[in-house]
């Protein structure tokens, strides 16, 4: 069995919708992985926030455009007036309810039932209009099976137990729709994959069921060697390692949800990365497969803090990295870079939640400075340690801009380096030139 995920834009219009259809149809069972309509996410977040901060008003004037939205696609998606009225309704449904919740007080597990409002209503659609057209099909809400632990990773024995139980019920569907992101915490909420979740959702259903292939459907024709939001002239990549496809989705390439290609590498499960605007193009296969190549992509993530702690003491010591690392440990914030000098240590964090309290518990080991605004770029490529050169043509990229950090002979597959974000457009179109032209 494959499993197909589409993420917003796949979804974005009614038109969408029936290209989608015609993706799918294809007489194989299938799992269907879908995300919210394109922007409804974001729409849905801003609400919360409205709504956190107390501005109910506001909260409820942007549900109402929202809800109005949805009625319009409904009105355009469906030809006969029995479906496009159980769409009305269902639509009017999700949205009291969000209504609802504004007359309770705000709580993050209310923020997370709002967030949910998305998945909820695309996959709903899709199965009305299927139904309408006459293709059978079955809605599997995720929140029956799809689970995380307290740690917030995939709950796989659960997730593995009640996908099976389920989908034992299958009988003559083929198609099977399924909503991406939402998923149960360990007290049963509500609860989501973060941002960009319904790429993770795929994957792990994909490494539950024991998939032949997982497809991830999206805007742009496979995963590029470049961000093609701020690089003209990117160009495809077509076959990439489980490793490397990680490094590029944990720092930055959104095209991929950090954390999913974990899942299908642990089940040696291939992924594909596709274009419905362009179904006939091969896009690109994640396998277990590496073929070397210098350099073979660069991405970039923001909305890094960098810290240098800084002390005499060091000098010859043992135990400092200890003390510093214990820190990050005790505030739960893990540490993406770090390079180190006898007398400092410079390491960068994503996560600020906790970096007042960081800083203070550091300031009892040495002197921190903190810099803010800061970007990893991670450039892919071959840096097996029998690797000749030290990749100049990186550095003659960034010879103009100040380098923070640089991270070399951490993995194979790559080197990170810290810049300011101020600087990112930049080194990345620079990059571009000395290692793709
Ligand atoms: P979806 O809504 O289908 O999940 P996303 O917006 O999350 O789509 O991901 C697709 C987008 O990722 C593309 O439109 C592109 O702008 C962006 N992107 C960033 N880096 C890359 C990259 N290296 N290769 C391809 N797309 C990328
Ligand atoms: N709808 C969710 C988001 O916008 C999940 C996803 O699109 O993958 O983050
Ligand atoms: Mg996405």
């Amino acid at each position: 069995m494959k499993v197909y995920k589409f993420g917003g834009t796949s979804v974005g219009s009614p038109d969408r919708f029936r290209t989608l259809i015609g993706l799918i149809n294809d007489g194989e069972l299938k799992i269907v992985v879908l995300s919210a309509m394109a922007g409804t996410t974001n729409a849905l977040v801003e609400i919360s926030e409205f709504f956190a901060e107390g501005r109910r008003e506001e909260a409820g004037k942007k549900c109402e455009l929202l809800r109005k939205e949805y009625h319009r696609v409904a009105s355009e998606l469906f030809t006969s007036t029995t479906w496009a009225e159980q769409a009305h309704d269902l639509i009017d449904e999700h949205f009291n309810y969000i209504n609802t919740l504004f007359t309770r007080e705000f709580s993050r597990h209310n923020e997370k039932r709002i967030l949910a409002r998305g998945e909820l209503i695309s996959t709903a659609l899709l199965h009305f209009l299927m139904v309408e057209t006459g293709i059978p099909s079955l809605l599997l809400p995720a929140l029956n099976f799809m689970r995380i632990d307290k740690d917030g990773e995939p709950d796989y024995f659960y997730i593995r137990e009640n996908l099976r139980r389920e989908l034992s019920a299958v009988t003559d569907e083929k198609i099977i729709i399924t909503q991406g992101f939402i998923c149960r915490n360990v007290f049963g909420e509500t609860d989501n994959l973060r941002r960009g979740g319904s790429d993770y959702s795929a994957t792990i259903i994909g490494a539950a069921i024991g998939a032949d292939e997982v497809q991830i459907w999206t805007d742009i024709s496979g995963l590029h060697n470049n961000d093609p939001r701020y690089v003209e002239n990117t160009r495809v990549i077509r076959s990439l390692s489980y490793a490397e496809a990680a490094e590029l989705a944990f720092f930055g390439a959104k095209i991929l949800h950090p954390s999913s290609v974990n899942p299908a590498r642990m089940k040696n499960i291939p992924v594909r990365l596709k274009n419905t605007m362009e179904p006939s193009d091969e896009g690109t296969l994640i396998t277990s497969a590496s073929e070397y190549v210098d350099y073979k992509a660069v991405a970039a993530k923001d909305g890094i803090t960098a810290l240098r702690i800084h002390s005499d003491r060091m000098l010859l010591a043992y135990g400092f990295m200890r003390n510093i690392f214990e820190v990050f440990e005790a505030f739960k914030t893990p540490i993406d870079m770090i390079t180190t000098s006898e007398v400092s240590v410079s390491l960068t964090i994503e996560d600020p939640a906790h970096l007042e309290d960081i800083i203070r518990s550091l300031s009892s080991i040495g002197a921190v400075e903190v810099e803010r605004n800061q970007t990893i770029i991670c450039i892919v490529g071959d840096f097996r340690p029998d690797r000749v050169g030290s990749a100049p043509e990186i550095f003659e990229a960034l010879n103009h801009l100040p380098v923070k950090m640089i991270s070399y002979g951490g993995s194979e597959n790559s080197v990170s380096i810290l810049i300011n974000t101020s600087d990112k457009t930049e080194a990345l179109r620079s990059l571009s030139d000395k290692l793709f032209a």
